[in-house]
């Protein structure tokens, strides 16, 4: 084992970057990481000092846990979430008169990009309850579940520590570590390898692979003691790995540049308002965005993200969260309305065409949403498949869908998702639709309870094995002789949570002339796209 030197290594070429870093949790929960690096590359320790000095190595090297302390949380229900401070200490005072021990939690900081704040991100959570263990604060989200849309957090009280060890393959070199190390490559044309990573995990298709990433790889303690790795990348090098998951890098070239534009937006915009108690800014999962690093790009998006490099969507003076879902079936949703704790200066709801001469229905009545949700407008997420260079089957699938269920298999998948036991099956009473038609909050009927189900994401997840397409569907019921509930047919529209960019609809204004700008004001009413940052150049005194 050798002793760090307290010198800094040699400043790479990233030093001049000033473009924003973003942090990605890569994995965690491994008992040992295994890696390779293809070019020079230094090791540090989580205070930044040097371990091993810029040196290639063909060898492979591993990394394991020696001896660790997990970390301790407490568990408190999340009632809601305001931008406004006042509003939460109104609603908390309300709460602690109806009995409940209520309390505001400030979170998040303002988002700075090379000098300048793009918004501020400070939150105000109104909590209930401090508990160590999760079980007990489950136990009072029903409180809260008719007027709000509650949910179990943690907080850190006491982070991991531990020692990891670092060595090679011939057990050459070796080091122990406190918490973790950093692997620092020479320049972002260096690629860290990981092997056997695990991917879908929790899916039927889970599977290993090995996995190459270019910037700094941090491989730490995660929470349980267990290692993790985070990658440590400008935006630009995190966007050329999210984007061709998000969207198919066969689309029209314009369609791909409002992606870029839109993701990364959307990830500034996000910035200190998830993973609170994660030393890192996202994960590399669908819970974020997928990363797969340099595995992943593709030549056709990574020219979209460099050609459109800092650009990013602002409507009056502040970044936009740009969110965009796959299909939304014809209209946009509010994003206001989608999340319970709602994305600040989102994009409302519009019609998903350029036409005039499409009938306008009122898509928030009962009628309207059953008029239209049958019906297959002249929308652009309704594009024939060969007007796109690649037409992914999803866009049919899921512009209007239809999934039927027999009775006990849906008292089935309600126990299930909700943890709650209706009894039999009566019925769902829609309570509240948004402007594309998508429910917001329903009620279901049954012989033991009814049960209340607020937000487009809970209803999608209590009415399906696994995830409906989306919130935007009417309801039929085959009933027999005795008036109970046979079959339950689900007609839908749309995939995904439907607000902002249309991503298929984004396509068809590709296919059809559109520039990327005018695919983005379209979809995200009057804002403007301006440039937050400037790539790095030999000239760029970064201090
Ligand atoms: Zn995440
Ligand atoms: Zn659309």
């Amino acid at each position: 084992m050798k002793k760090p030197s307290s010198k800094k290594p040699p400043a790479a070429d990233s030093s001049r970057d000033t473009r924003p870093q973003i942090r990605v949790g890569l994995l965690e929960g491994y008992e040992k990481i295994s890696l390779r690096v293809n070019g020079p590359f230094a090791v540090e320790n989580l205070k930044g000092e040097t371990l091993r000095p810029m040196a290639p190595s063909n060898l492979k090297w591993r990394v394991r846990v020696e001896e660790t302390v997990p970390s301790q949380f407490i568990y408190s229900v999340l009632v809601t979430t305001f931008a406004d401070k006042e509003e939460a200490i109104a609603l908390a005072e309300n709460l602690e008169k109806e009995g409940s021990h209520a309390y505001v939690r400030s979170l998040g900081n303002p988002v700075e990009v090379q000098g300048n704040i793009l918004r501020d991100n400070t939150r105000y959570r109104v909590q209930v309850g401090n508990f160590e263990n999760s079980d007990d604060a489950e136990e009072l989200l029903e409180l809260f579940m008719d007027d709000y849309a509650p949910r179990v957090v943690r907080e850190l009280m006491r982070r991991v520590t531990g020692k990891v060890e670092f060595f090679d393959a011939k057990l050459e070199e070796s080091w122990v570590s406190d918490d973790g190390v950093r692997i620092i490559p020479a320049d972002l044309t260096v690629e860290t390898k990981i092997h056997s990573v695990r991917v879908g995990t929790g899916f039927r298709w889970e599977t290993e692979e090995d996995r190459s990433y270019s910037g700094i790889v941090e491989i730490r303690l995660d929470h349980d003691g267990k290692l993790s790795a985070i990658s440590e990348v400008p935006i630009d090098v995190y966007l050329r790995g999210v984007v061709p998951s998000e969207m198919p890098a066969g689309f029209p070239h314009e369609a791909l540049k409002a992606q870029a534009v839109a993701a990364r937006s959307e990830v500034l915009a996000k910035l200190h308002t998830k993973h609170l108690n994660d030393p890192f800014d996202v994960c590399g999962t669908e819970h974020c965005q997928v990363y797969a690093g340099v595995t992943q790009e593709d030549p056709r998006t990574n020219e979209a993200v460099i050609e459109t490099s800092g650009e990013v969507l602002m409507r009056d003076g502040i970044l936009m969260d740009a969110v965009y879902s796959a299909v939304c079936g014809g209209h946009t949703e509010d994003a206001a309305r989608v999340w319970a704790s709602p994305p600040i200066n989102a994009a409302e709801g519009i019609w998903c065409t350029l036409h005039d001469d499409l009938k306008k229905i009122d898509l928030t009545t009962e009628d309207g949403a059953r008029e239209w949700i049958l019906s297959k407008p002249k929308v652009c997420c309704n594009i024939p498949a060969k007007l796109l260079p690649v037409a992914p089957d999803y866009i049919h699938r899921h512009f209007r869908w239809e999934v039927t269920y027999n009775r006990a298999e849906f008292e089935k998948i309600i126990a299930r998702n909700t943890g709650q036991d209706i009894g039999t099956f009566y019925d769902i009473i829609p309570l509240e639709r948004g402007v594309s038609g998508r429910l917001m909050h329903i009620e279901i009927l049954g012989s033991n309870r009814n049960l209340k189900i607020k937000k487009e994401l809970n209803i999608r997840r209590a009415l399906s094995p696994t995830m409906l397409e989306s919130s935007c569907f009417i309801v039929d019921i085959q009933l027999d002789e005795e008036g109970l509930p046979v079959e339950i047919t689900l007609s839908g529209a749309g995939w995904g949570h439907g607000a902002g960019m249309c991503q298929v609809g984004a396509a068809h204004m590709a296919v059809k002339g559109k520039t990327y700008q005018e695919i983005l004001t379209h979809y995200y009413r009057s804002s403007t796209i301006s440039r937050c940052y400037s790539l790095p150049t030999s000239n760029d005194s970064c201090e």
